[in-house]
């Protein structure tokens, strides 16, 4: 039975985004570290749905619990969908948020603003211990900044300009970036699917 859901992150910015993303569920939202839980997941498949599985099938294996994991990442349009699925390996395994993203403006830099179109894109499985499990998935459209600006959220919010917003990523409130960002629309629709389908059969 589906009473519990171990949220599959130990990215403290996700793990924030999720507590709000996933309240009012009729479950208790689990995390790693109150289970002694500390995975290693190889991120080797090809999209961000696949990946998410590999992770949401780990936890849900090793804890045997319910698992729920998200991959996400940055497609930029003038670097052909780079960095996509190595996001965050960007500029190398042990690089900072700010490395990672001063990479991409320096790789911009001779980009003119009518071609830096890009867009995060957030896949969310949920995953039960007897290897079933479930993809949703949303995308929220940007461009890249021209310099980083704001100082919320995590990654690469900093860079990600919103044109109907006039604003980074990182200078929305956080209840605004819930509403709209990648992980929002991937996690509202897996709220929908949670509720009408996994947990009345879990
Ligand atoms: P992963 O999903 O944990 O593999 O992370 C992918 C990469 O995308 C990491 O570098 C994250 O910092 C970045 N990322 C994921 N979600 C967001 C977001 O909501 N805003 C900014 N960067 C993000």
């Amino acid at each position: 039975m589906l009473d519990s859901l171990l949220i599959a992150t130990t990215n403290p910015g996700k793990r924030r985004e999720f507590a709000e993303l996933l309240v009012r569920l009729p479950v208790t939202l689990v995390w790693p570290d109150e289970r002694g839980l500390r995975i290693e997941v190889e991120e080797t498949g090809d999209t961000f749905e696949e990946n998410a599985r590999l992770k949401a099938l780990a936890y849900a294996q090793a804890s045997g619990l319910w698992a729920l994991a998200d991959d996400s990442g940055l497609e930029v349009d003038a670097l052909g969908g780079a960095p996509g699925v190595h996001t965050a390996r960007y500029a190398g395994p042990e690089a900072s948020d700010a490395q990672r993203y001063g990479l991409l403006l320096a790789r911009m830099r001779e980009v003119p603003s009518n071609r830096r179109g890009a867009r995060f894109r957030c896949a969310i499985v949920v995953a039960a211990p007897d290897g079933r499990s479930w993809a949703t998935e949303g995308a929220c459209e940007g461009m890249i900044a021209q310099a980083p600006s704001g100082a919320g959220g995590f990654g690469y919010d900093p860079v990600f300009y919103m044109p109907e917003w006039g604003c980074t990523m990182a200078d929305l409130p956080a209840e605004i970036k819930n509403r709209v960002s990648h992980r929002a629309r991937a996690a509202q629709a897996m709220r929908r699917l949670l509720l009408d389908e996994i947990i009345p059969h879990g």
